[in-house]
This record gives structure tokens, C-alpha cells and sequence, in this order.
């Protein structure tokens, strides 16, 4: 298995634990990473991208395509349960509508 299905896969086995809805197949990977252009979502760097919930799944976000966007770990681990923009401000976000 190719680490990209590795990631979307380990993803969806950690978002069922937490008991969240939906689904992130790795079709949607490659989707949402070709919108990002590879950069990280909220600081638009190079760098190794994780899936990263807008509405965290502790707040009772779902894990779907619409609540996912791909950001460096840097980003990811910053935002924590924050909610982007009103509690915690993106360094350089990419100007996309999610
Ligand atoms: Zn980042």
C-alpha cells in the first residue's frame, strides 16, 4: 500500500475512534492536494502534509472532504481544537474557500 492510502486510511481509523461521521478515501487526498498546490493550508510552506480538521473533531467537526484541508504538522499541532481565524490565526493561509 502506498503511504498516501496509508495516511487517508489511518486517518479515517482515528476519526471512527473518536466517533466522528464521514469519510476520506485517498481519491480525496489527492484532490484537496492538488487544490493546495502541496503547500500547508495555513502557512502555505513546503512541507510534509497531515489532514487537519477545520472544524476539529473534538468540537463535533465530521471527518469529510468538506472539514478537511492538508496542513504541515507545525500548523496542525498550533491549531490544536482552535477554531481557524477567530481563535487561532493562520501564519500565511492559501486563499481557497475551505
Ligand atoms: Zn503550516
Amino acid at each position: 500500500m502506498n503511504p498516501l492510502k496509508v495516511r487517508a486510511y489511518s486517518s479515517q481509523r482515528r476519526a471512527r475512534l473518536v466517533g466522528a461521521s464521514g469519510g476520506f478515501m485517498p481519491s480525496d487526498w489527492q484532490r484537496q492536494y492538488a487544490r493546495q498546490g502541496g503547500l500547508c493550508r495555513w502557512c502555505g510552506k513546503a512541507a510534509p502534509l497531515t489532514i487537519d480538521h477545520i472544524l476539529p473533531l473534538a468540537r463535533g467537526g465530521t471527518h469529510t472532504p468538506a472539514n478537511i484541508v492538508l496542513a504541515c504538522a507545525a500548523c496542525n499541532s498550533a491549531k490544536g481544537r482552535r477554531l481557524v481565524y477567530s481563535e487561532w490565526q493562520p501564519p500565511n493561509p492559501l486563499p481557497l474557500d475551505n
